[in-house]
């Protein structure tokens, strides 16, 4: 039976709302045979997920999840199989944890200018690991009962041209991927469906990243819709990219999305476990069979 592959989810580390532990869990629970934690900037979760995973049985691909700016918009690739001892890559995280830290106090600058204070101290209360992210400031504003909801928060406060927003500068595309391979890991851009772009603007991100030298490409998302799946299949397919499968799942709190609660990769996609390059200690028993190459138009 193949495994059940969950590549992208979040734990308190960053913005999810479980522990590794608790995420490993569950994981498992839902019938998850390997599962990456790639938090946002992040790797402090990794060692205690992996001892758990260890525990139960499951495969635990250690990942991150990278912010990158590319042609002033901020998109996100996923590293799998990353070393996250290696010292450019943990260097370049905490570039990007430096960034977050001044953004997240220019964040609170601008909604105090619009009457909300206490922002700061209030995202910096709900931050359970070392990265504030947006996602503590709608939390705290859904708290102060500024909004219903924390999509409601990013809409009204947080997103392009609303009082909270702060331009980013985050890592350049092709820095994110060079520290993700340089780790031993494999770079697959994240959620491409969910980024504001036109096709053709979609399709020049996918080939700058794979210029770049990125491997992946997520098909199938937790914020894809089903014709998303198939447009990106496509892509995937067009381009010669690996196709990958996560959850995005950021915790109970939204219900829509589940651990491993996913359709499965479409026909004629490569998953990326079957690259060449995929990480031998996480699934050196699946590696049996030599898998395909990518020999696609
Ligand atoms: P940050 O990396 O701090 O800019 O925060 C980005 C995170 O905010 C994403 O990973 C999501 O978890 C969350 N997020 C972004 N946009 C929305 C939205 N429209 N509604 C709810 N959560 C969002
Ligand atoms: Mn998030
Ligand atoms: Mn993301
Ligand atoms: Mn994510």
């Amino acid at each position: 039976m193949s495994i059940d592959y969950d590549l992208h989810s979040h734990s308190r580390a960053s913005d999810g709302t479980l522990t590794p532990t608790e995420l490993v869990r569950r994981a498992r629970a839902q019938g998850v045979g390997a599962l990456a934690l790639t938090d946002h900037d992040v790797t402090d979760g990794l060692a205690e997920a992996a001892r758990e995973a260890a525990a139960l049985g499951l495969q635990l691909v250690p990942g991150v999840e990278v912010s990158v700016t590319w042609n002033h918009q901020t998109v996100h690739i996923v590293g799998l199989n990353i070393d996250p001892g290696e010292p450019a890559l943990a260097a370049g995280l905490a570039r990007l944890q430096e960034f977050r830290q001044w953004r997240c106090e220019e964040i609170a600058r601008r909604l105090e200018k619009r009457g909300i204070g206490g922002a700061l101290e209030g995202a910096r209360a709900l931050a359970t690991g070392s990265v504030v992210s947006r996602t503590h400031f709608a939390r705290f504003l859904v708290a102060q009962g500024r909004a219903e909801s924390v999509r409601d928060v990013f809409k009204r406060y947080l997103v392009h041209g609303k009082p909270g927003h702060v331009p980013g500068q985050w890592a350049p595309l092709e820095e994110a991927v060079g520290w993700i391979r340089g780790s031993g890991g494999q770079a697959v851009l994240a959620h491409p469906a969910r980024y504001r772009l036109t096709a053709t603007r979609r399709r020049q991100l996918a080939g700058e990243f794979q210029e770049c030298g990125g491997e992946g490409i997520e098909v199938v998302s937790g914020s894809h819709s089903r014709d998303d799946v198939a447009n990106m299949a496509q892509l995937a397919r067009r381009i010669g990219l690996y196709a990958s499968r996560g959850s995005d799942y950021h915790g109970p709190e939204q219900p829509y999305i589940e651990l491993g609660r996913l359709p499965p990769l479409p026909e004629g996609c490569q998953p990326i476990w079957e690259s060449p390059g995929w990480g031998s200690a996480v699934c050196a028993d699946s590696r049996a069979v030599p898998s395909p190459s990518l020999g696609l138009a």
